[in-house]
């Protein structure tokens, strides 16, 4: 691998950012080397993020499920059991086929795969530790930092990963906890929450914050929190963490009301921190080479994608914007595309957030909060699944499509859906504010029927006229 032949194109890290930079890039027809050192690729996301937790997801679902939904359709075991070893086994066998498939892909595109730890030594030359133990120095002319991001952890926790966890020892649980408390209700959070609530855990998300997913469009935010409880998920907000104890049996924590007062004690048998992520920059020697990170270490690029040093670029959670799988691939795609003197684009206002939970909520664009501080003068269409034919024919109708348009021009600013595979959904919304649509364009597209998708049809009618099935 590598040694003194010089590429054109050297990607660190091979996460979702990195691995897709770098096939990008040998696409263009460059000479391009892939540093890894986790020993596999797909980053955070395919080992220890988006794939797993989707599996656990599912699997989860398919229990609860047959638990609890499956008699309504005429479907009747007599008895359901969760064998979380194999639960586990299909959720490492889905992450193992889908890392060695992008090597695949490396191949294919010819892609040099370093395995080791990368360290610049000059903005042109990283000096790689071998996972095998050797050390070897990769040259490049453009080199793109894709390192990502690592758990953050809360002062006084210490996260242990047995009874104390990330996310990551959250998806590899070897049982079921009787009593599982989620330090942080974001996506994460709510997603292993779910997980190991469908499960049979008594589920409690302590948050700091006045609310779950500060991201989301308040209204919906309030019938997903709903939905959430009505599982069965108990909700702690405006609350701080002040002390841990795991001297005993399980854990005791502390908490107070976030504005001060007295304390109380919450017991579990695991408690799961995900108060959010942090940029991954140790060891990497950006000082070195005098790269510019902010305040909260992200590296600060232009929008090429370019650093404060000539030749050296940054993708995907280590640099500011919403610290998504898929915003890191477009990352990848837009600063390989000026590498090779083509134009790239990435539009942060428009890349859709999927929480997975069951039922799931997708957005792209515009909150209506975020509407109403701009000042713009918008008018909202809804519409429920509960008026929806399929989503009744399937007896799966939680949920709704809520569209914000503005009131002059009829220009879609945000959609919101909630509902079972509202994931997939969001994307003719997605394709509709890249494309400036106003809300009539999505009302006289045709959409099949019976489909859920018809729901979106008749929000976009009820935003600028009427809908027909409510
Ligand atoms: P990463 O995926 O973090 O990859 C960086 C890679 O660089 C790592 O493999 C690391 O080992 C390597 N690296 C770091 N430093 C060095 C070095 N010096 N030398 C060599 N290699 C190095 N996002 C979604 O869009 N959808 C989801 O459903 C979703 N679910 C998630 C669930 C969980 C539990 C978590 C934790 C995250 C989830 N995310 C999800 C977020 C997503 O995983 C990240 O946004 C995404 O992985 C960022 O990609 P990246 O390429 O920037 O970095």
């Amino acid at each position: 691998a590598s040694g003194s032949d010089d590429n054109d194109v050297v990607v660190l890290g091979g996460g979702p950012g990195g691995y897709v930079a770098a096939i990008k890039a040998a696409q263009f027809g460059l000479k391009t080397t892939c540093i890894e050192k986790r020993g596999a690729l797909g980053g955070t996301c395919l080992n220890v993020g988006c794939i797993p937790s989707k599996a656990l997801l599912h699997s989860s679902h398919m229990y609860h499920e047959a638990k609890h939904a499956f008699a309504n359709h005429g479907v009747k075991f007599s008895s359901v059991e969760v064998d979380l070893a194999a639960m586990m086994a299909q959720k490492d066998k889905a992450v193992s086929n889908l890392t060695r498939g992008i090597e695949g892909l490396f191949k294919k595109n010819k892609v040099n795969y370093v395995k080791g730890y990368g360290k610049f030594v000059s903005p042109s030359e990283v000096s790689v530790d071998t996972n095998e133990g050797g050390n070897t120095v990769v040259k490049g002319k453009h080199i793109i930092i894709a390192t990502g991001s690592d758990v953050k952890s809360l002062p006084g926790v210490t996260i242990d990963e047995k009874k104390i966890v990330s996310s990551t020892g959250a998806l590899a649980l070897t049982e079921i906890p009787k009593r599982l408390i989620v330090i942080g209700a974001g996506y994460i959070g709510l997603e292993m929450g779910s997980v190991w609530g469908r499960l049979g855990s008594e589920v409690t998300v302590v948050e700091f914050a006045p609310d779950i997913v500060p991201t989301m469009d308040g209204e919906i935010r309030k019938q997903f929190q709903r939905s959430l409880e009505k599982q069965g998920m108990k909700f702690k907000l405006k609350t701080k963490v002040v002390g841990v104890d795991t001297s005993g049996d399980g854990v005791k924590l502390s908490v107070e009301s976030a504005a001060g007062g007295d304390q109380t004690t919450l017991e579990a048998d695991v408690v799961l921190v995900s108060a959010g992520r942090t940029p991954f920059t140790a060891g990497l020697g950006l000082e070195k080479i005098g790269v510019e990170t902010d305040r909260v270490g992200r590296i600060l690029v232009n929008e090429r994608f370019s650093t404060n040093v000539s030749g050296v670029y940054a993708i995907g959670d280590v640099i500011p914007g919403p610290m998504l799988a898929h915003k890191a691939e477009e990352d990848g795609v837009a600063c390989v595309e000026y590498i090779a003197g083509k134009v790239g684009h990435v539009d942060y206002d428009k890349v859709p957030g999927v929480v997975y939970t069951n039922p799931e909520v997708a957005y792209v664009g515009k909150t209506e909060e975020q509407v109403k501080e701009l000042g713009v003068d918008y008018r909202v269409g809804k519409f429920p699944f509960m008026a929806n034919s399929r989503a009744k024919a399937i007896d799966n109708a939680e949920g709704l499509v809520k569209i914000l348009a503005e009131k002059e021009t009829d220009k879609i600013l945000g959609v919101h859906i909630m509902a079972s595979n509202a994931g997939e959904l969001i994307h003719e919304a997605a394709i509709a504010l890249q494309y400036d649509a106003s809300s009539e364009d999505i009302a006289r597209v045709c959409h099949a029927h019976p489909t859920m998708s018809e729901a979106v049809k008749e929000a976009a009618m009820a935003t600028f006229d009427k809908p027909i099935h409510i």
